[in-house]
């Protein structure tokens, strides 16, 4: 290591000092003193350069084939230089080609070693770099042979020997050698360092002697002056230092290494385009080199080249920006697009009115969940086209990410924007049919902030929407104008979601217990379990007041645990206390997603040690309804492990009876809406006559619920209802407070009816 580096810096010391003393030497001494220094100091330095590449070539390795290439070059350039030389200190006439005939070997092995060099940065944009270099290149050339012009006059004049055309071959070389190089650099800063300098002056001394040379040669005036010998071999130092700088490129410049703007390329290959049409312009009123016209035209056919490179770039580009401003799914816009769209509206429209519309998908959670995301894509994509189907074409639709889509409407105030979103919602009831036929019903909330009333840009609009989308779900109103309240509001509710994780942990949830009593004997087989929240500084919460938010939250897998938990640890309690109660748990139609549930529930049980039969589970017609397939799955799996399987709030939504035919269900509960007017309203009694009568034909029982009346009761008896539920016996209490309503009432008498006063539970 250390050897090479004092080789290193010894040779270009000596090289150095051998170039300035035989050169000074050949300039002021004459006769046999100028012979002797020029011999003595020059032709050593003459093989130096060489000396120095392959130093180079073995700090680096193989590795680096330009390094190789060059010295190869630099070596090959060096016998001829010495016939030169040796014949110049005797002062004869040197012969011309040289003898050894390999000098002209360095221009295609630089050039090689030039493009190896280049290859390495530029791979993957290699036509473009490639032709920008080209273009440069012959360009550059074109206008060098006309500088040429005295040299290839004189040789076309006279008879062409080979001595000739080799004369003028070397400056045409040299030239477009320096011509590749300035092609080159146009296209990467790096090229510009001192190195390329020294390459580029290098090749210029080259050009410069062998210009004279031509000359001389033309004119038959050739003297192998020494001047000119030494001339040759300072060039091809400077082209060894270029050599060896180059090997120590990678640890100071590769960083810096990077295609140049394009700036660069453009100039040089416009001026070098420029140059080639002046050539040919030029020919056209003057005599010009053949060679420079043949020039002219290549760099002209390079340039045309170029220029559908650029345009195929262009068009690539074009693609490349498009995607990024569309959203792959559904090719509308997407989030980035909405913004550059939207920055150019709103600067440009200041005083105009906009509306932006935040729409998102209620439920499309459960849709992705149970039917797949392939459906889920589907849907949405539908639904893109669907929203675009209702929208002027001066409006933006955009699909933000997910289920989430933007509308930004031009020139709309409220009213104009509020009429746009119930038009979108209603156009998104209708159902939407997915390729393998499967029906799904959706709906949106959508939040709408007006600009500039409630922000000056997108940002701030995007999110006074998003706060009044949030209104919109949570009301379940489906669309919302932001107002300056909704920020405490939402802010609220956040915070009361981030609560209800906590009470999911922390015991804050309790279950209240209300009692189904048998009419016939009026014995007391089963509770329904109803869930309390006792909230930390609210107090006592009715379900009614959070399972909206639990729903939202995704809680709801968690709730139904919790509560699944506490009603099977006290069912264990009653029986090992003797009391043979059922319990029934309320499940929310949002369940029916929660795919593990039938077996939690199998395990919850057995690890209580307690029949399935002790549970039965409480449906709506909603959760049937949702997704009938996927609902008689779960419910056929319950059933299966021997769950019962009960239907509540019955006939208050859908009057789809078909599902009671197919569906594996053991009870009806007759929701309160039919039994509060059972009492004055011969129509409503005779509606609940009937549904008793359908359910005892469908071996089903009937449980009648909101039984708040001594008349609802006695009629209920007399019409045969199995069952009854309701303040009239018990409100929902804690287990202590069934208890004790339990014995008071064996200790009285089974049959009559004693109506709880409870004064621990408030009145809801
Ligand atoms: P639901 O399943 O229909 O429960 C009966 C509701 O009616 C209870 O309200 C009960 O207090 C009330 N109720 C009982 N008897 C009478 C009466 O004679 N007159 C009147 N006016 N009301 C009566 P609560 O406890 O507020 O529950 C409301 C709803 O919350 C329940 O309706 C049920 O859908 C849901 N829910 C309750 N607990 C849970 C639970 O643990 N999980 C789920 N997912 N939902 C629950
Ligand atoms: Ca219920
Ligand atoms: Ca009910």
């Amino acid at each position: 290591m250390r050897i090479r580096e004092t080789l290193r810096t010894g040779l270009f010391w000596a090289m150095g000092v051998s170039l300035t003393v035989a050169f000074v030497g050949s300039l002021a001494l004459h006769g046999d003193a100028r012979t002797l220094v020029v011999a003595g100091f020059g032709l050593p330095a003459v093989w130096m350069p060489a000396g120095v590449c392959w130093l180079a070539v073995s700090r680096v390795g193989l590795r680096r084939k330009e390094i190789l290439l060059a010295a190869v070059a630099v070596t090959l350039y060096t016998p001829g230089l010495t016939v030169l030389g040796l014949v110049a200190t005797r002062g004869g006439s040197a012969p011309f080609p040289s003898p050894t005939g390999v000098g002209l070997l360095f221009y295609p092995l630089i050039l090689a070693a030039l493009v190896v060099a280049v290859s390495h940065h530029v791979r993957g944009l290699a036509s473009s770099v490639w032709l920008d270099c080209a273009v440069g290149s012959l360009g550059v050339a074109s206008v060098l042979a006309i500088l040429l012009n005295t040299v290839l006059d004189s040789t076309t004049a006279g008879p062409r020997s080979l001595a000739t055309v080799v004369a003028v071959a070397y400056p045409m070389l040299d030239l477009l050698l320096v011509a590749a190089v300035a092609g080159i650099a146009a296209l990467r800063d790096v090229w510009l360092g001192h190195r390329w300098g020294l390459l580029v002056a290098g090749l210029l001394i080259f050009a410069a002697v062998d210009v004279i040379v031509a000359l001389q040669r033309s004119a038959d005036g050739y003297e192998a002056g020494t001047p000119l010998v030494l001339g040759w071999a300072i060039g091809l130092a400077l082209v060894a230092a270029w050599v060896d700088g180059t090997t120590h490129r990678e640890a100071s410049t590769r960083q810096r290494t990077r295609l140049s703007t394009g700036t660069a390329a453009l100039t040089v290959s416009t001026l070098a385009t420029a140059a080639g049409l002046g050539v040919l312009v030029l020919s056209s009123r003057r005599p010009v080199p053949t060679l420079a016209v043949v020039l002219a035209s290549v760099t002209l056919l390079a340039a045309t080249a170029r220029t559908h490179v650029a345009f195929r770039q262009l068009v690539w580009m074009g693609d490349l920006r498009r995607q990024a401003t569309t959203d792959l799914l559904t090719g509308l816009p997407n989030r980035r697009s909405l913004y550059i769209e939207a920055r150019a509206r709103l600067l440009e429209q200041l005083n105009g009115r906009q509306a932006l519309l935040m729409l998102d998908l209620n439920r499309f959670k459960d849709v992705n969940d149970s039917l797949g995301h392939d459906a889920g894509d589907q849907l949405l994509i539908q639904v893109g086209a669907r929203l675009g189907e209702h929208l002027r074409a001066s409006d933006v639709l955009a699909r933000l990410g997910g289920d989430e889509f933007a509308v930004l409407l031009e020139d709309a105030g409220r009213y104009e924007a509020v009429d746009v979103a119930i038009k979108l919602r209603a156009a998104l009831a209708e159902p939407f049919t997915l390729v393998d036929g499967i029906t799904v019903h959706t709906s949106a909330s959508i939040g709408l902030a007006l600009f500039p009333d409630h922000g000056p840009d997108l940002s701030a609009l995007l999110r006074k929407a998003d706060i009044a989308m949030y209104r919109a779900k949570t009301s379940g109103d489906g669309h919302h104008v932001y107002s300056g309240t909704d920020d405490a509001v939402v802010a609220t509710r956040l915070q009361a979601a981030e609560e209800l994780r906590t009470a999911l942990t922390t015991d804050q949830l309790l279950l209240h217990y209300q009692p189904k009593i048998d009419l016939d004997t009026g014995e007391v087989h089963g509770v329904e379990a109803l869930v309390r929240w006792d909230h930390p500084t609210r107090g006592l919460l009715y379900p009614g007041a959070f399972l909206s938010l639990i729903d939202e939250s995704g809680l709801m897998p968690s709730l139904n645990r919790v509560v699944l938990a506490m009603a099977l640890d006290q069912v264990a309690a009653w029986r090992s206390q003797g009391q043979q109660l059922t319990v029934a748990v309320n499940l929310s139609a949002s369940s029916l997603v929660d795919a593990d549930l039938p077996n939690d529930v199998a395990s919850m049980l057995a690890a209580r040690g307690l029949s399935p039969h002790v549970l039965e589970l409480e449906i709506t017609e909603e959760f049937l309804m949702a997704d009938p397939e996927r609902a008689r799955t779960m419910l056929t799996r319950l059933r299966r492990h021997g769950v019962q399987i009960s239907i509540d709030d019955f006939g208050a939504r859908y009057s789809s009876l078909s599902y009671l035919r197919d569906m594996p269900i053991d009870e009806l509960k007759l929701d309160r809406s039919f039994v509060f007017p059972m009492i004055d309203d011969a129509r409503a009694a005779a509606l609940v006559a009937s549904t008793i009568a359908m359910a005892h034909s469908l071996n089903l029982r009937l449980v009648a619920e909101g039984v708040d009346t001594d008349v609802a009761y006695t009629e209920l008896v007399r019409l045969g209802c199995a069952q009854a539920q309701g303040y009239y016996m018990c409100r929902p209490v804690s287990a202590a407070e069934l208890d004790h309503w339990l014995n008071e009432r064996r200790a009285t008498d089974k049959l009559t009816v004693i109506p709880a006063i409870l004064p621990s539970v408030a009145l809801d």
